[in-house]
């Protein structure tokens, strides 16, 4: 079984694979409409040969966008009022949006394990969005993540190869 590439190459690997990318949508737009299916099971396939705990790159680098959902899941779990979870925790960006004050996130253990895992926001949970119904409306954003997770970038690569 191939091994998948390191999060620490993905940066000069995605920028010299986005173009062909990027050409691969503007000829298969339609045809990737019904292809989520095999999208999925490419996102399946990948993401079990894929050791998260090796990575983290998501949790050092990206900030989940948190719901008042998210924020009474997290003050559950930590024991606290949410007001203290916002005042230890959170800030709110240029677009409205509370976040981490700062990332490396927070919970984020020196062994990459999630202290709140079973609480972690839903934005954690969905990442890297690889397996979501109607992949195509999301292609655009996952060239983006592809830079940050190895799993989106092998689902691109893949897909782009073989279609
Ligand atoms: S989801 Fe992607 S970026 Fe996050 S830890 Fe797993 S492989 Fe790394
Ligand atoms: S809450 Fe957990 S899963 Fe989400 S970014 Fe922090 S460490 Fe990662």
């Amino acid at each position: 079984m191939s091994k998948i590439v390191e999060y620490k190459q993905l940066a000069i690997l995605s920028s010299k694979a986005e173009v062909g990318w990027k050409r691969y949508f503007a000829k298969n737009k339609r045809k990737l409409e019904g292809m989520d299916q095999q999208v999925h099971a490419l996102h399946d396939q990948i993401s079990k040969r894929t050791d998260c705990l090796s990575c983290a790159n998501c949790c050092r680098t990206l900030g989940p966008r948190i719901t008042d959902k998210d924020l009474d899941r997290m003050a559950k779990a930590l024991r606290i009022k949410s007001s203290e979870v916002i005042k230890t925790y959170l800030r709110v960006d240029e677009d409205g949006d509370m976040v981490f004050k700062t990332m490396p996130c927070p919970f984020l253990g020196s062994d990459n394990y999630c202290s709140i895992y079973e609480s972690r926001p839903k934005a954690c949970r969905e990442y890297p969005h690889t397996d979501r119904k109607r992949f195509y409306q999301i292609y655009n954003l996952s060239i983006k993540n592809a830079s940050t997770c190895p799993i989106v970038y092998e689902v691109l690569e893949q897909l782009t190869n073989n279609g």
